[in-house]
């Protein structure tokens, strides 16, 4: 065990909070295993239906249902117990341990579980927090509500591909380019099937948080529709035929990285390329100013590196990237650079430090970890007329775009 001393911690509290990033999207997934998917032989459908936690993050006490299209029954305990048709609005509340349902006009009951669906072709929902207040959203197809530790748990029970659409939205944002929207929804819905039953333990599938995929409802947008249709079963697959771990990030600063040098797992397809297609966009450089002495007493203290020593100390205060490095290295002392980033919430690991007197600049190249396939460049590739399968390919290396009916028929035994 490392153990913080006060100076450490009081340090590194005046860096969290004071730099905090707006980026891109933040899949900054943790891999544990080399292997993404476990089991061989599981078959994957193209209109699976996914339970999606939403508002996971949040407390939920109350909150308004209505529909936007079609009409939805409310089930409890295999019942009918009243429908959008009868009221437009019902409120869902949590009270002794129950969900109640309100209309404007009564209190219809307490219960342990509510399902509200619609068995027509399009449908929609308006989901209004009350308690706390936020913002509504809007979802398609179906609502599952629990009741857990003293909160309503909410899950969207909907098709995988209405899901894809709403992430890629989340996840690039909007009047994007369509091979860009495209690259989005394949490594969307392979990330999903890899990981179905990420939360299968608390009973639903995926999060709506970064930790998943960030989802916050229906895309708006027709040209995420268009892609994720035209992409319909397309995933991304491994020599083995295993889903990949689609990682991602804004942007590489001209190199993505191999997986191993920020997971500790190493991975075929996540190799470290030259990416030209990210230098001149947004998020390609940074910058920050740091004094020299908190730079020192920070490797001094977090990872006992030697200052005393000149040459060590020299290199420190020096360090350069050329090219991405894994360790900032002297005298036998290794210090990973994903540590260093993650300690002074820095932009990426992909920085020269240049003195200036007492100050050091730190002049970074990305933003993100870098691993996989860096967004802007994808973005700058679809611009330049580069097509789906090329963005993929030249960010996953080694790796085959597969329709899912044919991976399964290839996983047949
Ligand atoms: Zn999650």
């Amino acid at each position: 065990m490392q153990s913080i001393n006060i100076i450490t911690l009081a340090f590194l509290l005046t860096f969290v909070g004071r730099h905090t990033h707006k980026e891109l999207h933040k899949n900054e997934i943790v891999l544990k295993k080399p292997v993404a998917v476990k089991s061989a032989s599981k078959k994957y459908l193209s209109d699976e239906i996914v339970n999606i936690k939403i508002f996971s993050q949040i407390k939920t006490q109350a909150f308004t249902f209505s529909a936007e299209e079609g009409i939805y029954s409310i089930w409890a305990n295999g019942n009918e117990i009243t429908s959008t048709s009868k009221f437009p609005i019902i409120k869902l509340s949590y009270v002794n341990d129950s969900i109640e349902i309100k209309t404007f006009e009564n209190v219809i009951g307490r219960f342990k579980r509510v399902k509200i669906s619609s068995v027509e072709p399009l449908k929609a929902f308006r989901f209004k927090l009350i308690a706390p207040e936020r913002k509504p959203r809007f979802y398609q197809d179906n609502l599952i509500v629990d009741v857990e530790a003293g909160n309503l748990k909410c899950i969207n029970e909907i098709t995988l591909d209405n899901y894809i659409a709403g992430v890629v939205q989340a996840e690039s944002g909007r009047r994007s380019y369509q091979e860009f929207y495209k690259v989005q929804a394949i490594l969307a819905r392979t990330f999903a099937l890899s990981h179905l039953q990420k939360h299968g333990a608390e009973g639903f599938g995926l999060c709506d948080h970064t930790h998943c995929q960030a989802y916050f409802g229906k895309t708006t947008e027709l040209e995420i529709m268009k892609a994720v249709a035209e992409t319909k079963g397309k995933v991304v697959v491994d020599d083995n035929l295993n889903l990949i771990e689609a990682a991602f990030h804004s942007n590489s600063g001209g190199q993505t990285v191999n997986s191993e040098d920020v997971w500790g797992s190493k991975l075929s397809y996540l190799r470290s390329v030259n990416d030209t297609f990210s230098t001149k966009m947004p998020n390609a450089k940074w910058e920050r100013k740091m004094a020299k002495e908190d730079w020192l007493s920070y490797l001094k203290l977090k990872h006992n590196y030697p200052i005393q020593d000149s040459n060590a100390r020299w290199l420190a205060i020096n360090f350069k990237q050329d090219s991405r490095k894994a360790y900032l290295e002297a005298n036998n002392k290794k210090i990973p650079l994903r540590n260093i980033r993650t300690d002074l919430q820095l932009k990426s690991t992909f920085f020269t430090i240049i003195p200036q007197g007492d100050t050091l600049v730190f002049k970074g190249r990305g933003f993100g970890h870098g691993v996989g396939m860096c967004q802007e460049g994808a973005m700058r590739m679809a611009k330049l007329g580069y097509k789906y399968p090329e963005v993929i390919n030249f960010y996953y290396q080694k790796t085959q775009l597969i329709d899912l009916h044919k991976l399964n028929f290839f996983k047949e035994e």
